[in-house]
């Protein structure tokens, strides 16, 4: 994470964007010389834009995504220090943490890539974090602009005719102080839930309640939802979070990065995959594979209205079959 923060501020456009992804690829290139990867250039309003993805474990047709986005934001658009929101987050948690996280896992999985049942991508989307909050951002840019560019070009990366998607898991503020994810809405209910069962299995109560608090996020992950691969978000709620107060703001640095915090999110997500990949006979264990997408279960005001409007209907027909009845029964009776 330092090595991401030393760089500077990875805002889209800009030299430091450009350094960090070389530093990707100059960390992967450690891990193995020949670790594959591809780059997914695109454009946003004119400004030159990169996705970095790396593959592990090419030979598996059945591919799992981890992901993070990589870019930091140009604005702190919600710094209490009101002359500071013209100036660019340093990006420690928002950014670099889910990044710090993927590395690490890259690195372990490497090592254990032999006893792996699936192809494991390795994705850091670009232009994530230049949406408006506060209506401030950079003028006509929408949040996730690289994983919705890569979702429409993703077909571009695989080859659909041997090859499928398991799953999509999103690293997104993953490294701050007091962590507690929250159960986010978009994400596929059935590979969320198994993620946290594991992280509270491995001893990680508090950062995987039982209880989480609720909330859909508009984060990298529904461009993979909206191409039907189950996908989870693992975010925190950075709204109102009195224990990690500084989403948006230039005091996301290090000095409120917990490394026990990237730990548990590693451990847990390196757990995820063992659990369902490690290529063992003896291991039963699936969780909820293949997580099926959601049903959309219909809102509970839209089934009572058809409850009513069904015994409005009912009463109208039976009401209409007596009327007709008594006057059927009417004109049966002897004339004079
Ligand atoms: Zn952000």
């Amino acid at each position: 994470m330092q090595d991401q923060l030393d760089i500077g501020f990875r805002i889209p456009g800009t030299p430091e964007r450009v350094n960090c992804a070389n530093y990707f690829i100059s960390k992967f290139k450690e891990i193995n010389s020949n670790f594959t990867y591809a780059l997914h250039n695109f454009t946003i309003h004119s400004i030159d834009c990169q996705n970095v993805l790396f593959k592990l474990n090419e030979d598996n047709s059945n591919i799992v995504i981890l992901g993070a986005h990589y870019d930091s934001r140009a604005k702190a658009t919600k710094d209490p220090i009101i002359i500071n929101r013209n100036n660019p987050v340093p990006g420690g948690n928002d950014g670099a943490s889910g990044c710090a996280v993927l590395i690490e896992l890259a690195r372990i999985l490497y090592s254990e890539r032999v006893n792996l049942s699936c192809q494991i991508w390795f994705l850091f989307f670009d232009a994530e974090d230049q949406g408006k909050d506060n209506a401030y951002g950079i003028d006509e840019w929408d949040w996730c602009e690289g994983s919705q560019q890569f979702g429409l070009d993703i077909k571009n990366f695989y080859d659909s005719d041997t090859e499928d998607f398991d799953c999509m898991i999103l690293l997104d503020m993953v490294g701050g102080e007091n962590l507690q994810f929250i159960n986010e809405q978009y994400s596929t209910s059935s590979l969320l839930d198994e993620i946290f069962i594991i992280g509270r299995q491995l001893g990680y109560t508090n950062q995987f309640q039982s209880n989480p608090e609720s909330a859909s996020i508009i984060d990298d992950h529904r461009a993979f939802v909206s191409a039907k691969i189950p996908s989870a978000d693992l975010i925190i709620n950075f709204w109102d979070n009195p224990g990690w107060p500084y989403h948006h703001t230039t005091e996301d640095d290090l000095s409120h990065i917990s490394n026990t915090s990237l730990e548990i999110t590693g451990k847990t997500v390196e757990q995820f995959i063992y659990n369902n990949y490690i290529d063992d006979p003896n291991n039963l264990y699936r969780g909820n594979y293949p997580w099926s997408q959601d049903i959309n279960v219909p809102n509970i005001d839209v089934i009572i209205i058809v409850i009513i409007l069904f015994t409005i209907l009912g009463i109208a027909v039976l009401m209409h079959n007596t009327t007709k009845k008594i006057s059927e029964k009417e004109s049966d009776m002897p004339k004079n």
